[in-house]
């Protein structure tokens, strides 16, 4: 899959590495694998959400961006990432469309090149990180350089508004959408606002993009952020009739929400994803009236964590989604070939969608 020669055992060391605690790995969270995942698991899966940057290209302390970030990391190499899927899912391949970490602090025309030279866009591939300023004709040039299967647009990078007032039209620029109606490329949208997809301004302007933008396909990363079914629910009756409307599962784990978007939304537009480095952190996401909170097993700012001699008995975030969908699906009764779908084929098909359709264009 990789052609770079990969340091197996570079993951799993040291307390800052994106897996520690190898002993708690091998007793406690690849048991959890064992009894309730490899079964279900296809042997191939696609991972539609995973970040990938290196340390050089931050120009400051990652903690500095604006955005709150559940991860405590300041690097994930392609070849980490490549560890990381064989430590969570070993003996499974995984195909991934590798995200640059999109904020303020980082130097995102390094990142989006880092990516490019990597990318072989047969297993791998990649979105490009836009300046917001950019014509469409200078995001096409990047996109089809650099074979690019869409945009990775940040709220981060927005100036001039406090992080609660941006809109999606700040960051996802016209020119943006343009160039990605005209191929058929994925735009990855991080849903803004303090109450997301709940946020009716949020809806429209939703509703907005996808009508005049047909072209373009709109991934709604974390499931629009819609951590609860009461979140979810309203926003569904608007986003249900919206075709180029899709949905990532990274970072849902709430099985009533993924029981139901299945119910609601055509299987063929959801799709798995991992979000790391958020998957490798031990813990679990929950919604506590109507806020967010994260339980992990270490202390960080942004947690809530146990204090004393035993930490929390937390497993990797990604098996908490991957219980989360498998309880979903179990319920639903979904044939294999179903859960193959939204853990592979739907988002296969995405990608090389768009690479035909920048082929074409
Ligand atoms: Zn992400």
């Amino acid at each position: 899959m990789c052609k770079v020669p990969e340091p197996l055992q570079t993951g799993l060391v040291g307390p800052d590495r994106l897996i520690d605690e190898p002993d708690q790995y091998r007793l406690f969270d690849l048991p959890i694998f064992e009894r309730e995942l490899r079964e279900w698991l296809p042997s191939r899966i696609f991972d539609v959400h995973a970040h990938t940057w290196l340390a050089e290209h931050l120009r400051r302390p990652i903690a500095e961006d604006p955005v709150e970030l559940l991860f405590n990391v300041e690097s994930v190499t392609w070849e980490e990432l490549t560890v990381a899927y064989r430590v969570l899912f070993p003996g499974v391949e995984v195909e991934r469309l590798a995200l640059p970490m999109p904020l303020r602090v980082v130097d995102i025309e390094a990142n989006n090149a880092y990516l490019a030279s990597r990318i072989d866009n047969e297993r791998s591939f990649a979105l490009l990180a836009p300046e917001l300023d950019a014509s469409p004709e200078e995001l096409w040039h990047q996109i089809v350089s650099g074979r690019f299967v869409g945009f990775k647009p940040y709220l981060s990078q927005v100036r001039n508004k406090s992080l609660e007032e941006i809109r999606i039209l700040d960051f996802v620029r016209p020119a943006q959408l343009e160039v990605a109606d005209r191929a058929g490329l994925l735009i990855m949208l991080h849903v803004p606002r303090p109450s997301r997809l709940a946020d009716c301004i949020n809806r429209d302007d939703l509703v907005a993009i996808a009508d005049s933008y047909p072209g373009a396909r709109i991934v709604l990363a974390h499931a629009g952020r819609a951590y609860a079914p009461e979140i979810l629910a309203p926003a569904l009756d608007v986003l249900t009739d919206l075709p180029n409307v899709l949905w990532d599962l990274s970072n849902i784990q709430d099985h009533d929400v993924v029981r139901l978007l299945l119910e609601r939304v055509p299987i063929d537009r959801i799709m798995w994803g991992s979000d790391i480095p958020v998957a490798t952190v031990r813990g679990r996401l929950l919604m506590l009236n109507g806020q967010r909170v994260c339980l992990t097993r270490r202390p960080f700012p942004w947690s809530v964590s146990r204090v004393g001699p035993e930490p929390l008995a937390c497993t990797f975030m990604g098996y908490e989604t991957l219980r989360a969908l498998r309880r979903a699906c179990d319920e639903l009764a979904l044939s294999r070939e179903q859960v193959s779908s939204l853990m592979y084929a739907n988002a296969r098909a995405l990608v090389v969608g768009a690479l035909d359709g920048l082929t074409a264009a």
